[in-house]
């Protein structure tokens, strides 16, 4: 591969000889698994390298066209890429939704949006540049979740005792399947199109019921449905024009401990604040007009002037949407939809949502 042997090169130049090899091997040797949504912070620690340098050489190689940067806005609650952007610009709405938990994430660069580094398929072809032909639990795994998800490439195992039930169905087809249901609340979520349903299966068991769902690209989330306890068939319908991989999640303290599992991420505050990438971008890439929400962040915004100014605001922007289930208190951000009770609309902490905008970018 001399192309890549060229760049990486040029990439030397810049960072440490330990951490360019470091590099070449990922982009040469490692799965496809681990060429997608690359964290940088998670590679320093595999290869045991510095942070900072690492962070450097993903941004020079990134300039070299070895990866392609991306800025995923993450849920909090879940883990999971709402909306994935090639800039900063791309990320201009007030909040997106997250069907899987039925929650309101406002971006904050330090908190909700996260970097990551895809090797740019004209280097390496890999599975995740053609998502709608990834396996389904692939697709959930590369697509869905976020680099800071600490979940093993191979999900099966370990989602075995939380979902009841998993579909892939091709545009426009309809599927039916019978399901044992059991009392508690089950998720019905799409990672496609991010629509959601939630199951609330309660009162005396009952044979002989039929519930029909259309899954479409309208993003429709959280409508509660009532079922009760037994076999229940379910037709679900894609009305899409893409493959539907809706999957059937049993609302517990299970789901929650395998949502839960993170490791560190390269936030968009870091990024910007990295001194490569401010050579690099003269950071011009932030628009101050943006909608964003910034904890914290003390940044050089070059302007005419050259003076630098600090930004801040308040923490922690997120709420629960209404909707007809309840949800509870989200006190310390964790993921308890499944605990019915109290009011709607509550909110994580606190923070004010404005109404939303149109963006570029692609929901995950
Ligand atoms: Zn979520």
């Amino acid at each position: 591969m001399p192309d890549i042997a060229n760049r990486v090169m040029a990439v030397r130049q810049h960072v440490d000889e330990t951490v360019a090899t470091a590099m070449a091997h990922l982009i040469e040797d490692a799965p496809d698994f681990g060429l997608n949504r690359v964290n940088p912070l998670a590679f320093a620690r595999t290869n045991g390298l510095g942070e900072q340098e690492s962070i450097a050489a993903f941004l020079h190689a990134t300039q070299l066209g070895l990866f392609e940067l991306s800025w995923n806005v993450v849920c909090q609650s879940c883990g999971g890429v709402l909306y994935q952007a090639e800039s900063l610009q791309g990320i201009d709405q007030h909040h997106y939704n997250c069907s899987f938990c039925s929650l309101d994430c406002e971006p904050t660069l330090d908190e909700t949006v996260e970097i990551t580094f895809t090797v740019d398929p004209r280097i390496r072809h890999i599975a995740a540049h053609d998502p709608d032909s990834l396996p389904l639990w692939d697709y959930t795994r590369q697509i869905f979740w976020s680099s800071g998800s600490d979940l093993p490439e191979h999900l099966a195992p370990i989602v075995s005792e939380v979902v009841l039930d998993a579909f892939e169905i091709v545009p426009g087809a309809r599927m039916s399947r019978q399901v044992q249901m059991s009392e508690g609340v089950v998720i019905l979520f799409d990672p496609v199109t991010h629509s959601s349903r939630f199951l609330e299966v309660s009162g005396e068991p009952a044979e002989g019921q039929r519930l029909s769902i259309e899954l479409d690209d309208a993003h429709q989330a959280g409508e509660a449905l009532r079922v009760a306890p037994g076999l229940l068939t379910l037709d679900l319908e894609n009305r899409t024009n893409r493959r539907i991989i809706p999957i059937l999640w049993i609302a517990s303290e299970a789901l929650e401990a395998i949502l839960t599992r993170r490791v560190p991420v390269l936030t968009a505050k870091r990024l910007l604040t990295h001194q490569t990438f401010r050579d690099i971008y003269r950071t011009n890439v932030l628009d101050l007009n943006q909608r964003f929400r910034i904890t914290s962040l003390t940044l050089p915004v070059h302007r005419p002037e050259g003076i630098d100014r600090t930004l801040r605001a308040d923490r922690r922007p997120c709420r629960f949407r209404s909707g007809a289930l309840a949800f509870p208190a989200h006190v310390s951000g964790r993921f308890r939809p499944w605990r019915r009770g109290g009011q709607d609309d509550r909110r994580c902490d606190h923070g004010n949502l404005p109404d939303s905008g149109a963006g570029r970018g692609r929901r995950t």
